[in-house]
């Protein structure tokens, strides 16, 4: 899809139909080549992107699923170095989140963790920008017809977005509780991104079980947190220059419905992990200590546990 001769991703859109594709998961030799050479690497780096038992290779897509509806590219460290990338570097290295109309306290994942989490991941300063208010600055909005929610038009997010990009911004990721659309014939999108334009925009509203009417189980605000940051860092790889991984079980991972969306993991995978430090040029070891901390800090015992050996094992001399 392109807008203002600027190549857009849309990301989750409503599946309708669709074909199969034959993915078929690639085995460890193309796995092994997708990370590339990692001799002459930093120690820490390259015992950070060792599959080892960490990792689990990606599974065959079931009908419905993101693999099994969309083709992707299937895009190796060394390819992805070669076809650039927007660097964090020079005075460009502040990702700033773009609140779009309230986060009420309560019903909405707090800024103060999605700011916190994206930091860990990514090792940049992240910075929270004042709301921006839809109505007042004329963005483009209507009831959808099925749900009779609100709906803001991405095209006008973006492009409100592109207008006021901070000069020390590496990008600006508009986030909402409101519901998002395309364009009028789309029922709904969960996000979009200007992948060389430095900016997206993607809506939590939908992690909701309220969103569908439906009653908020006992860990329901654990849930719509876990959900929220999982979008967070998958979306802003994307702004990095990741594509979907098709190579592990990975946060990069496309998905198609809340089912997939749940069942991701929360962790990149070495080959996007190598392709994130590479645009990024966090210090590996910093950024697992990072996560760690936040996972434990907030209660996320699973992904702690998971990042803990890791750690251990980068840092041993
Ligand atoms: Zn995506
Ligand atoms: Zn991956």
């Amino acid at each position: 899809m392109v807008l203002m001769g600027t190549l857009l991703l849309a990301i989750a859109l409503a599946p309708e139909g669709g074909t199969r594709t034959g993915f078929a998961p690639p085995a460890e030799a193309e796995r092994a080549k997708a990370i590339g050479d990692t001799s002459a690497l930093p120690t820490a780096l390259r015992r950070a992107i060792e599959p080892g038992d960490d990792f689990s290779p990606i599974r065959r897509p079931k009908p419905g699923d993101w693999l099994a509806e969309h083709l992707e590219e299937r895009e190796t460290y060394d390819a992805y170095v070669e076809r650039g990338f927007n660097k964090a570097t020079g005075i460009r290295k502040v990702i700033y989140l773009q609140p779009i109309g309230e986060f009420p306290k309560g019903t909405s994942p707090p800024l103060d963790v999605l700011k916190a989490y994206t930091a860990a991941v990514f090792g940049l300063e992240v910075r929270i920008l004042p709301v921006l208010d839809p109505a007042a600055q004329k963005l483009t909005r209507r009831k959808n017809p099925h749900t009779r929610k609100e709906q803001i038009l991405t095209g006008d997010i973006l492009e409100w977005l592109s207008r006021k990009i901070p000069k020390d911004a590496y990008c600006v990721l508009g986030i909402t509780m409101i519901d998002l659309y395309p364009e009028p014939s789309w029922n709904f999108v969960f996000g979009q991104a200007m992948l060389t334009g430095r900016v997206g925009v993607f809506s939590f509203a939908r992690y909701d079980p309220a969103f569908y009417g439906e009653k908020r189980g006992a860990d329901w605000k654990k849930t719509l947190l876990k959900r929220s940051l999982k979008v967070l860092a998958h979306e802003t790889a994307h702004m990095f220059g990741l594509g979907h991984c098709v190579y592990f079980e990975c946060i990069e991972n496309g998905s198609n419905h809340l089912g997939e969306t749940d069942a991701r993991l929360m962790h990149l995978c070495p080959v996007c992990l190598r392709k994130l430090q590479k645009s990024a040029g966090f210090d590996v070891a910093a950024q697992h200590r990072a996560l760690e901390k936040f996972y434990k800090d907030r209660g996320f015992a699973e992904e702690a546990a998971f990042v803990a050996p890791r750690l251990k094992r980068i840092e041993k001399n």
